[in-house]
């Protein structure tokens, strides 16, 4: 197993795309050509936790804040961020970070908390990507329209709401004459063809178009596939920061704060409102999300839960009327190793994955 592959398959969930431009995200070090039988999940890559990978044999790290943000001029040991740059080439470790690609990205940091805390008819908060829509058609003999199907609902085709696999069929005759530099699968050249075939049709999303048709094209048993591609009108999916949703019961904003402490592991959080008032809309952008109470709000939202959350915001959530749980930054996103660590795990059974020990808090509550 090659990095290569864990980047591949990390990726078709949480696509690069998805993050924002002034993000710094993928293989940040190493050779994803690499072979690896090992890999590191932390929220951060500090000291500590690079020391952990070389004492662990680590072959690969992945975090969730890009190890490399601002423009580096030097890499040398005599710098922090030098030395551990030194230490991860030289002990043959490659680091990956997903970070607002990860935020962003269905079943990352902000659903994870939406579903620990049981939240019903979750939307986006802040939508940064709508998914254009487009339909393909295949002309496919009869004897392969399986194979075609599988190689297009492989690569995410006829995903409609919550139904999967979702296609169409038309029996028909396929016409053709195969040219002199043809090598054709059925028929002979110069002479016209007929052949029974059947037109599959089915929905994609942008992000995987080209690859469907490059599967469809390799499981194709004609030289030269016949297909047709429409772009829709039909509302893609959306994508972007945040969520929100409700309580499957209100419930007192105290009540919820012990809940989110729970279920985040965390044994602190800070918060703004009456903790007697009952609360149903929740609204939550973990790391640092207190831009968004304003939106939080406006969408209804009775509490936005994030962390980062200085004086002033406090105060102006407080102005505004919506309450605010300050998990901390930390707090709301270390579950980024749990997600991460569950995701690779399925998918790749024969792969170590270790959750680091090392990456802590730096705040320490008195
Ligand atoms: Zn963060």
């Amino acid at each position: 197993m090659y990095i290569r592959d864990i980047i591949k398959t990390f990726e078709n969930k949480y696509p690069k795309s998805l993050a924002y431009n002034w993000d710094n995200i993928g293989l940040i070090v190493g050779d994803e050509m690499s072979r690896v039988a090992k890999i590191l999940v932390t929220l951060e890559a500090t000291q500590a936790v690079i020391d952990e990978a070389v004492e662990n044999k680590v072959d690969l790290i992945i975090t969730h804040h890009p190890f490399i943000f601002k423009g580096l001029k030097k890499i040398n040991k005599s710098t922090t961020k030098g030395n551990d740059i030194y230490k991860l080439i030289k002990n043959n470790i490659s680091l990956y970070s997903a970070h607002t690609n990860f935020d962003i990205a269905y079943d990352g940091l902000n659903d994870e908390i939406a579903k620990r805390l049981d939240l019903k008819d979750v939307l986006v908060l802040d939508t940064t990507y709508e998914q254009k829509l487009y339909k393909i058609a295949v002309y496919v003999p009869a004897s392969h329209q399986e194979c075609i199907r599988k190689a297009m609902t492989d690569m995410g085709c006829g995903n409609i709401g919550n139904y999967s696999d979702c296609s169409f069929t038309f029996d028909g005759v396929g016409r053709f004459k195969p040219l002199n530099d043809s090598n054709p699968y059925i028929g002979t050249k110069n002479e016209i063809e007929t052949v029974k075939e059947v037109k599959i049709e089915s929905i994609c999303e942008e992000s995987n178009l080209s690859q469907a048709i490059n599967n469809i094209i390799n499981a194709h048993p004609y030289e030269e596939v016949a297909y047709d591609i429409y772009e829709l009108k039909n509302t893609g999916k959306k994508y972007g920061l945040g969520r929100i949703g409700e309580l499957q019961n209100s419930m007192k904003f105290k009540e919820l704060s012990v809940i989110v402490k729970q279920s985040l592991n965390i044994e602190n959080l800070r918060v703004t409102g009456n903790l007697e008032d009952y609360v149903n809309k929740i609204a939550i952008v973990s790391g640092s999300g207190a831009e968004f109470m304003t939106k939080a709000h406006s969408m209804g939202a009775d509490v936005l839960i994030t962390g980062d959350v200085k004086y002033h915001d406090a105060q102006n959530a407080l102005e505004l009327g919506i309450k605010i749980i300050d998990a901390g930054h930390f707090g709301s996103e270390n579950i980024f190793v749990d997600i991460v660590e569950q995701y690779l795990q399925n998918k790749f059974e024969n792969i170590e994955i270790l959750k680091s020990k090392s990456n802590i808090n730096p705040f320490v509550t008195i």
